[in-house]
């Protein structure tokens, strides 16, 4: 076997990439033709190419490298647990110390209802067990008709079938048979998009009152659940008016709906709380983890879930689980990574020192001709291009022309700042400091204006009419 090392010449590492390395939501011919770009190593919040840049990581990876790169805590715990009991599993009456430690102090940082863990090696396992776990539930209440889960467009909650179908995204609808039976979507609390000439308050009350209309048309009989995350995060951080949650909650209660707030993004600190369902207010009977559980150190995931719904699905068999569910070294990372949020007081870093700073800097962008709106939540935001402040217009072009061309002029100013269509979306580890926000802040805006000449120059600027 060849060694294949960060010494070999990056053509060479991105013609290898290309010919045997199939790459999530990529065009692959772009990519053998392009060459991707080869990430060597990382440290705090910069990331090293193999060309010697250093590039500020303003995504945390994706939206999950909370306590920052190069915590060799995280390393040393892994070999440790790897050494004593790399894997076991915890189906057939079996456990072990890692995942029991952990699900305990994941039940005591969530809020007192939810204290029950299960396992999953990802989000998008995660909220597949969320599909199978609130039907179940139900069918076991006597209520087998009450199946239909309700979420969103636009919504996130994964890519394998089940979670893929839970989200809204068209482009990934489109492929491969999605979404399956059952799975209902009603319309997003986007203003700046589709409110029109609403309040914000009005409409993001209407929306939430879709969901109402949703129950009352299919019957109260058969919806098993609605689920959301509390703060969109791949749809490009869509912040709900604040009239929405609390009617959300309102409908589930009335109607006896399982809320599913899938914290996946949202959780371990992302909002400036825990939990999103704290920052937005609200009371989930299940809440989906991920990403920031182990600050990706080590692929994990799982569903929180409340009392009232483990005592009934904890009284029959649930057939249901992953080889890799309560990984032991995965669980030992996670561990280790909450250790560190909690001992190092991240959130309060979060609270009182970067958030101000990075509200600043990101409100501070709001004056740039190519920006309509900036919006953030903690330490999550996002910034609406448009050719038209005023009258909040798309472009001519095609959607995400823009958000592409700024990005790749962000990628060029060292700055990583992904783009949903034509929002540009922030997101960096919550251990950031002011010196580095700033950063962010000069790279994002320069960025800025190099994709707005170009736009001028090549007359890209026009309105959709
Ligand atoms: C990333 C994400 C998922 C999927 O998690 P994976 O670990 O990629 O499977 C689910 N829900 C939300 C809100 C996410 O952002």
């Amino acid at each position: 076997m060849s060694a294949i090392t960060n010494h070999l010449p990056t053509a060479e590492l991105q013609a290898l990439d290309a010919a045997h390395h199939m790459h999530p939501f990529t065009t692959g011919n772009e990519l053998a033709e392009r060459g991707a770009r080869v990430i060597t190593r990382a440290e705090g919040v910069y990331l090293t190419d193999s060309e010697g840049n250093e590039i500020l990581d303003g995504m945390a990876g994706l939206w999950c490298v909370n306590i920052g790169y190069g915590r060799h805590e995280l390393a040393d715990v892994a070999a440790r647990q790897m050494r004593e009991l790399p894997y076991y599993n915890t189906f057939f009456m079996t456990t072990h110390a890692p995942v029991i430690a952990l699900a305990k102090e994941i039940a005591s940082l969530a809020p007192s209802h939810l204290n029950q863990v299960f396992f999953a090696g990802s989000g998008s396992e995660a909220n597949d067990t969320n599909i199978r776990m609130v039907r179940t539930y139900w069918a076991m209440k006597g209520k087998p008709s009450k199946s239909i889960i309700i979420s969103r467009k636009n919504a996130y909650h994964g890519s394998s079938v089940g979670s893929g179908s839970l989200g809204g995204m068209t482009p990934m609808h489109e492929q491969g048979g999605l979404p399956i039976p059952d799975i209902h979507h009603i319309d997003q609390p986007y203003w700046w998009a589709e409110g029109g000439d609403a309040t914000p308050e009005d409409f993001g009350l209407a929306r939430a009152q879709d969901l109402e209309k949703a129950i009352l048309a299919m019957g109260e009989d058969r919806v098993a659940a609605f689920i959301a995350e509390p703060i969109q995060g791949a749809g490009g951080v869509i912040i709900p008016p604040a009239t929405y949650w609390p009617e959300i909650q309102r409908i589930c209660d009335k109607y006896e709906i399982l809320l599913i707030a899938d914290e996946v993004i949202c959780g371990f600190g992302r909002t400036g709380n825990w939990f999103g369902s704290e920052t937005v207010g609200i009371k989930p009977d299940i809440m989906t983890i991920a990403k920031g559980l182990s600050s990706g150190y080590q692929p994990i995931g799982g569903s929180i879930v409340s009392d009232e719904v483990a005592d009934v699905i904890n009284s029959g068999e649930f057939n249901h689980g992953y080889t890799y569910s309560g990984h032991p070294v995965a669980s030992a990372v996670a561990l280790e990574n909450l250790r560190i949020l909690q001992e190092e007081n991240v959130l309060g870093h979060v609270r009182d020192v970067a958030m101000p700073a990075l509200h600043e800097v990101w409100h501070g962008l709001n004056d740039h001709p190519l920006v309509g709106e900036t919006t953030i939540v903690g330490m999550m935001g996002s910034l609406a291009l448009t050719p038209d402040k005023d009258s909040r217009a798309k472009f001519a072009m095609d959607a995400g022309t823009a958000g592409y061309m700024t990005r790749e002029r962000c990628f060029a100013n060292n700055l990583i700042m992904r783009h949903v269509y034509d929002r540009m979306v922030i997101s960096p580890p919550l251990v950031i400091t002011p010196e580095e926000i700033t950063t962010l802040g000069k790279r994002a805006r320069q960025a800025l204006d190099e994709a707005y000449t170009q736009m001028k120059d090549q007359g890209l600027l026009k309105p959709a009419s």
